[in-house]
């Protein structure tokens, strides 16, 4: 290598490194008397398309939001607290826990905090702010995308056809049989299912009247209009969550 190659490599590093730092924001939020992270990676705040990951245990759709972030500058937030998928916090010494994809409706926060191991009524309402603070970012957004990844063997986009456990969610459904049923995109658009229907991806159209109200971020958004896009892939398919984010922003 010569001199000037490593030269030019140092100084592109640093640049790297310094653009990366000043991207990222941090901002605090509590439930009960535990303390929260929300992290932004940015890009754009004002960007029209919102990236979100709300189960900090899923890192691969994590690591394919920064690694498309590197060419391409989105606004990406996601929860910070001990790289679990439940977030646990504490009201004077009580512990509860909430799956933070299941908040954003007064049944989903009881249900998620009943699972948890208890329900009060304070709680449901520490909960409910939580969930307000992240419902803020979903503003003035043409479109949010939710990254999620999956493990559960008996969880994939079989699970939506008529007979499995998620068929009651299903208003439309495409499978390629050649993809891995574990890799698909869920959406509340009738538009964004037909677009990546004719580009042979694996795709489930959100039934937004007959859906079960779990409370979580797709329930949210069908209930109110907004756009909403879950790329859903394997845990450890890189490859195959980044070819996913590549096709969806393709038909944006
Ligand atoms: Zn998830």
């Amino acid at each position: 290598m010569s001199k000037w190659y490593i030269f030019i490599l140092i100084c592109l590093l640093s640049e790297i490194a310094f653009t990366q730092s000043e991207k990222v924001v941090i901002r605090s939020i509590n439930i009960g008397d535990s303390t929260l992270q929300i992290l932004q990676e940015y890009g754009n705040t004002e960007d029209s398309i919102l990236f979100i990951n709300v189960h900090e245990d899923e890192v691969t759709s994590i690591e394919t939001v920064y690694e498309y972030s590197t060419t391409n500058p989105v606004h990406f937030v996601r929860l910070k607290h001990k790289e679990t998928r439940r977030v646990e916090f504490t009201i004077r010494n009580k512990a509860f826990s909430v799956d933070p994809n299941r908040i954003y409706t007064k049944k989903g926060r009881r249900k998620t905090l009943r699972d948890g191991g208890k329900f009060t009524f304070k709680a449901a309402k520490e909960v409910r702010y939580f969930a307000e603070e992240i419902l803020t970012y979903l503003s003035n957004r043409s479109v949010i995308i939710a990254m999620h990844n999956n493990t559960d063997v008996n969880y994939s986009i079989k699970s939506y056809l008529p007979g499995g456990d998620e068929a009651q969610n299903t208003k439309e459904i495409f499978i390629n049989p050649d993809m891995d049923p574990d890799d698909f995109v869920y959406t509340t658009e009738k538009e964004y299912f037909d677009k990546l229907k004719e580009r042979n991806i694996n795709v489930i159209l959100q039934d937004n009247k007959k859906y079960v109200n779990d409370g979580s971020l797709s329930v949210y958004c069908g209930l109110n209009g907004i756009p909403y896009i879950n790329i859903e892939a394997q845990k450890g398919h890189f490859e195959e969550q980044m070819f996913l984010i590549r096709e969806v922003m393709a038909i944006l």
